[in-house]
């Protein structure tokens, strides 16, 4: 028996996207929310006053509308009424943060993995569940995100980088930690994060590439996160980006993961310069001028851009996310980037609007913690797939696991 996440609200239907406009976009005047839903101001006082009356919502201040008439009231949440965790596992490390109601970041902490025996990892995420729950009041709930494939009940269907088949992970983590545990793939939580609090916060159609030990990708369209059995298949990771590029295990010659993950790049450079070599090493020589290093991660961010205009091309993206810890490579060779986008794109074609994220490895967790969040807020219950909240969240992307 899985635990149920307590709900934020036990308002419904309309009253529920009144809470949800002040939770994204707070805080936002009446009048602004009135616009936004398409209610009268004699609707909207109906519906925020139980909301207001009940401490979800309160009133912060005037807004003046810059007309003649009455300033408009502004409403908000109190951000730090609620706490969730947000974890990010990896294949040697489970780093997580507390975040609050509005996803932002109040405290984390790390631990490594010892060993990728499931009983171990999950041990381990127990811990650093305690560690960063004694940092606040109370945890509402936890989320973690994970290069694989996860079922909806939280079990981990496929994790390569941690060698795991069937792991009952969510189920696991409630019994150790007794708190509910959303679990899911990672570039779902980082896409949600962005689709919410971040860049991509009401857009419609918006597209997030994450660079790193793999290439990730989540499309949000018609609002919301475009959903497959695939996400946490390396589906993006096999586009081809260089005709004339290495092998990857598929077969395929020039593909994005043999181009563009860290490995790749500080492996050619390695290669190149007859020395190993990090990743970040690489982008320092070709930000330097080492002819070799630079002819390398140009090449590959060439080939991003590529990558990018397909994605706009074929989904029509009001803004492409750029993130992940490999995205250092777009400010290294940001002017390669825009070359390789404007030669696979129609001349008469809209600029692509790119948004370059910091590539901290926290951004992952608090997408992590999104998940957690969302089924709070919008009352699933993970233990019985509440119909209204798993369509609001429907949720998919594309992640690969460590290419090492
Ligand atoms: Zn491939």
């Amino acid at each position: 028996m899985r635990i149920a996440t307590p709900s934020w609200t036990s308002h419904r239907g309309t009253a529920l996207d009144v809470a949800l406009e002040v939770l994204i976009n707070g805080p936002v005047s009446r009048a602004q929310i009135a616009r936004t839903l398409d209610l009268s101001a004699g609707s909207l006082t109906r519906l925020a006053q139980p909301l207001i009356e009940s401490g979800l919502l309160v009133e912060v201040g005037e807004q003046s509308s810059g007309h003649v008439g009455r300033p408009s009231r502004l409403l908000d949440v109190v951000a730090d009424s609620r706490h969730f965790i947000g974890i990010k596992l990896t294949g040697d490390s489970a780093l997580g943060v507390v975040t609050n109601l509005r996803a932002q970041v109040v405290t984390q902490a790390s631990t490594p993995l010892e060993s990728r025996e499931p009983s171990a990892v999950i041990a381990a995420l127990g811990h650093l569940v305690g560690e960063l729950r004694a940092s606040v009041q109370e945890v509402t709930a936890v989320g973690l995100g994970i290069g694989g494939l996860v079922a909806p009940d939280g079990t981990v269907l496929a994790a390569p980088f941690l060698e795991w088949v069937n792991v009952e992970l969510g189920a696991r983590l409630e019994a150790a930690t007794g708190l509910p545990v959303v679990v899911a793939n990672d570039l779902v939580a980082f896409t949600e994060y962005e689709r919410w609090f971040g860049g991509g916060r009401n857009l419609e159609r918006f597209a997030v590439v994450t660079l790193g030990a793999g290439i990730g990708y989540g499309l949000v369209a018609g609002g919301l996160v475009v959903q497959s059995d695939d996400a946490g298949l390396g589906l993006i990771g096999h586009w081809p980006v260089d005709p004339y590029g290495p092998l990857c295990e598929a077969g395929h010659r020039g593909c994005a993961r043999t181009i563009l993950t860290q490995s790749a790049i500080s492996g050619a450079v390695s290669e190149a310069l007859k020395s190993d070599v990090s990743y970040d090493q690489a982008l320092d020589l070709a930000a330097a001028g080492d002819l070799a290093a630079r002819t390398i991660v140009e090449n590959a961010a060439r080939g991003l851009g590529h990558l990018i205009a397909a994605i706009a091309n074929l989904t029509m993206p009001q803004l492409v996310i750029l993130g992940g810890e490999g995205v250092r490579l777009v400010s290294v060779a940001g002017p390669a980037v825009r070359q390789g986008l404007s030669e696979r794109r129609d001349p008469r074609a809209t600029d692509v609007a790119l948004l370059t994220t910091s590539g901290d490895d926290a951004e992952w967790c608090r997408g992590a913690a999104v998940l957690a969040l969302q089924t709070h807020v919008l009352g699933t219950d993970t233990s019985t797939g509440n119909e209204e909240a798993s369509e609001r969240t429907a949720a998919a992307a594309v992640g690969l696991p460590p290419a090492s």
